[in-house]
């Protein structure tokens, strides 16, 4: 079981989620100016500071402690639309493979799924709507893909990696018809999603932690 991810592994992937977030927090605010109010950037590194600080208290043996905590903190503290969002992934992701101590391909796949369908019960955002969706559901098909083909770890999270970035470019030709950006209409229209780009990040972060 090499390959197999564990609950101290899980918390250096939010570590560095929430570094990459910090590291890119006025870019992400950049990007919500053009098309919201100019605050994810600062929204999650917020949430994720906190999360951060909380993670070296949390038992980190139990993968569903672990990412009950980290859920229940992003959503208290990112703020939001994206909190709540965020946060419930993570919550469900927890739930669906907390019994788990080690993960292997085809449990990651099936927990990310989880934490995806949580996501969308919650935003009821569908492919094109020019959301975090459109980052994460084509990063979650690659992983559950490459998984189930018995790829190893570090190609399922490579190829997880490079849909997450191709989703998240394809939002910039997307109208926006979730959040704050779908009050713009047409002028939500050649920009990219601020949300697509914190969540193709997670993925950045798990090729950086999980292999
Ligand atoms: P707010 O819009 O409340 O200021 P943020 O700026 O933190 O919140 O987050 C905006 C991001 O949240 C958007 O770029 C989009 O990706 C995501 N988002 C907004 N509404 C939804 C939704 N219903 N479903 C999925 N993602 C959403
Ligand atoms: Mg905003």
């Amino acid at each position: 079981m090499p390959d197999d991810i564990t609950a101290p592994k899980l918390a250096d992937w939010i570590r560095e989620f929430g570094h990459l977030v910090s590291v890119q927090r006025d870019r992400l605010n950049a990007l919500d100016a053009a098309i919201g109010d100019a605050d994810h950037g600062t929204n999650l590194d917020r949430g994720f500071r906190a999360v951060t600080a909380e993670l070296d208290t949390i038992p980190q043996s139990d993968i569903a402690t672990l990412l009950a905590h980290v859920g229940n903190t992003v959503v208290s503290s990112v703020g939001g639309a994206a909190g709540p969002l965020f946060g419930t992934f993570f919550i469900l992701l927890g739930d669906a493979v907390g019994n788990d101590r080690h993960l292997n391909n085809e449990r990651f796949a099936l927990g990310l799924r989880a934490g995806l369908a949580g996501v969308v019960s919650r935003g009821r955002a569908e492919a094109g709507d020019k959301t975090m969706y459109d980052a994460l559901a084509p990063a979650i098909d690659a992983i559950e893909a490459t998984a189930s083909a018995q790829r190893d770890l570090p190609d399922v999270l490579r190829a997880g990696l490079r849909a997450a970035e191709s989703g998240r470019d394809a939002t910039i030709a997307m109208l926006a018809r979730k959040g704050r950006a779908s009050y713009l209409g047409e002028r939500s229209v050649g920009h990219l999603d601020p949300g697509a780009t914190s969540a193709a990040l997670l993925f950045t972060a798990a090729t950086r932690t999980l292999i």
